[in-house]
């Protein structure tokens, strides 16, 4: 065995000697079979070495590989991620303004709360003083027009609320109840019972004047009687105005009488509720058949002398509870009532 080593040995690593020339001298170098067989092997052991290191590396940079698609993968996924905050940023904001949005609503509500409370505050100390002022004992009517007042809103198609919770037009209950649903019984002022009643008396009371030009040619009460030349109780007041002048109802009711009555001429009477009547005398023309329901200012007829009559005027009487009283009151009581008619 020793033998073949040592033949292969000479056969394929004789001893060679390699001829070396440095400057100007040549050397020898002898090369035995031993030295070549292990520069052989060292050759072999640093191939091999250098082949694991290249493996080694490319492992390396496939990992590099892998680790490059990974962190592309993460940035990926970070953008992502940043995309979706700005979106919820978006819908954050979005949301803050909608909340502002409600806020401004809530604080323009309780605003138009805080004027109803004072108008309302306002409105009871007014309309107290004026429909005191008729020297009627109102009182007693302001249960029943509260519950009529309840009654016609209700009856009232509830008015559709815009796109800011406002109302056009709508029953003031409804606009109260709107906006932001806050039911009317919390939102209403101090004695809301009372204040829709005497809003409610205020209306169906005849508080206005009959027509809009004229003087007041005899007023209620105890005067001289033209015909009878003696003093008797003048039962109305006589408004004088060119023939033909438009003559108003002073407030919503149903006509009772329409047509000729005796030394009245040409008459109509009005009911307007809670004992409440007014009749217009010596007429030129009516406009109005007995049963129709009136509203306020509807024109029911024209001045003119008909009747028991000593010249154009209207005899216009104000009754209550089957009595008459001074219209000439009820007409004070609704310029302080209706005070942008005076
Ligand atoms: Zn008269």
């Amino acid at each position: 065995m020793t033998g073949w080593i040592s033949n292969a040995k000479r056969r394929w690593f004789p001893e060679r000697q390699i001829l070396l020339r440095q400057g100007g001298e040549v050397r020898y170098l002898a090369l035995s079979s031993t030295r070549q067989l292990a520069g052989v092997a060292i050759a072999l052991v640093g191939g091999v070495g250098i082949g694991a290191l290249f493996a080694v590396l490319s492992v390396q940079t496939i990992n590099l590989g892998l680790q490059d698609h990974r962190i592309a993968g993460l940035e990926a996924a970070t953008a992502e991620m940043s995309i979706a905050l700005k979106d919820s940023a978006g819908t954050m904001a979005a949301r803050q303004e909608r909340l502002a949005a409600t806020e401004a609503k809530l604080a323009a509500t309780e605003n138009r709360l805080d004027w109803y409370r004072s108008q309302a505050a306002v409105d009871i100390k007014r309309l107290e003083a004026a429909l005191g002022s008729t020297g009627i004992d109102f009182e007693s009517l302001v249960p029943a027009a509260a519950g009529q007042a309840a009654a016609r809103d209700q009856a009232l198609p509830t008015a559709p609320l815009g796109a800011d919770g406002s109302t056009t037009g709508a029953p003031f209950m409804a606009e109260l109840a709107g906006g932001l649903g806050v039911p009317p019984r919390s939102t209403v002022p101090a004695s809301p019972v009372r204040w829709s009643g005497l809003r409610e008396l205020a209306r169906s009371v005849p508080l206005a004047r009959p027509t809009d030009r004229g003087w007041i040619s005899s007023r209620y009460g105890r005067r001289r009687d033209p015909f009878k030349k003696r003093r008797v109780r003048h039962s109305g007041l006589d408004i004088s105005a060119p023939r033909g002048t438009p003559i108003y109802a002073t407030a919503p009711g149903r006509v009772t009488k329409a047509g000729w009555n005796g030394p009245y001429g040409r008459f109509v009477e009005i009911d307007h509720g809670f004992g409440f009547k007014t009749r217009y005398g010596h007429l030129k023309k009516l406009r109005v058949k007995r049963g129709q329901q009136v509203d306020y200012r509807h024109t029911i007829g024209t001045m003119g002398s008909s009747g028991r009559s000593s010249g154009t005027h209207l005899h216009y009487e104000v009754v209550y509870q089957g009595k008459t009283q001074d219209p000439a009151k009820f007409i004070e009581a609704g310029y302080y009532v209706f005070q942008e008619r005076r």
